[in-house]
């Protein structure tokens, strides 16, 4: 009998299905939201394709498209070099492969988020979590589950801005600070058009998510989708940015390996 291998263990469970696959990606299509800046700073591109052919006089056999995107927009990951505080750290395309395959904690605040928009997670919220389900995972990922990707549809409900700016839920500038500095997660992956809160432009200091985690050449992860399939602890997730050569980040396929029994 030869030994029995990790890879084909899981390849048999994902054949039996007691390895599910959950897609925790946006789609990505001309409607998929993108984030809107103040008029002064530039603006990121909405996703846009752009026929070569179709089966016609410009290929008879053959379907294809040119694309047109934003780094940060749909579903993505952003480098630790989007970031003035990681400007001298990884592009997305440096980031180690080994990396981009994690174990996840997810953290549910849909309760909090739907009653409050602005709704911060503070230090306190990871911390009960880890008292009840254990120290976050070294290396893994942090998923902050808010229930706003049942937002996603449409720019309007999922920026939700009035004339004060965008009201959407986040980390607090503590408890960012913290996720980047003190825990021993290599990312925050949030379902939010971006990893900070949509105030998060007046925190102190402005956009700590960004501030801190990028600094730390930590990762983030947006628009997420599904987050609410997977369980607290003992998933595993799969991002696959675009190589972007010196790119601040990418569209990313993002997956999670989820164990049913
Ligand atoms: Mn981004």
């Amino acid at each position: 009998m030869p030994e029995p291998s990790v890879l084909s263990a899981l390849v048999a469970a994902l054949r039996d299905g007691s390895v599910e696959v959950v897609d925790l990606t946006s789609p990505l299509s001309a409607s998929t939201p993108v984030i809107q800046l103040p008029p002064e700073f530039g603006q990121t591109a909405v996703f846009e394709l752009e026929e070569i052919s179709r089966y016609d006089d410009r290929g008879p056999a053959w379907y294809w498209n040119n694309f047109r995107s934003g780094e940060h927009t749909g579903t993505h990951f952003d480098a630790p070099n989007h970031w003035v505080t990681g400007k001298d750290l990884d592009d997305v395309a440096s980031v180690p492969a080994r990396r981009l395959i994690a174990p996840a904690a997810v953290l549910d605040l849909s309760a909090e988020a739907a009653r409050d928009p602005d709704f911060l997670v503070e230090v306190d919220h990871v911390k009960a979590w880890e008292a009840e389900h254990g120290p976050l995972p070294e290396g893994g990922w942090l998923l902050v589950r808010t229930g706003w990707d049942a937002r996603s549809h449409a720019q309007e409900p999922f920026l939700n801005a009035d004339e004060n700016g965008p009201h959407t839920p986040g980390l607090s500038s503590r408890c960012a600070r913290w996720v980047a500095q003190e825990s021993p997660v290599i990312g925050l992956g949030v379902e939010t058009v971006g990893t900070d809160a949509g105030a998060a432009h007046s925190f102190d200091p402005a956009f700590p998510c960004h501030s801190y985690l990028m600094g730390g050449g930590k990762y983030g992860l947006t628009q997420l989708r599904n987050v609410g399939a997977l369980p607290p602890t003992g998933s595993v997730v799969i991002a696959g940015p675009l190589p972007i050569v010196t790119g601040s980040g990418a569209p990313a396929r993002v997956l999670a390996l989820v164990e049913r029994s």
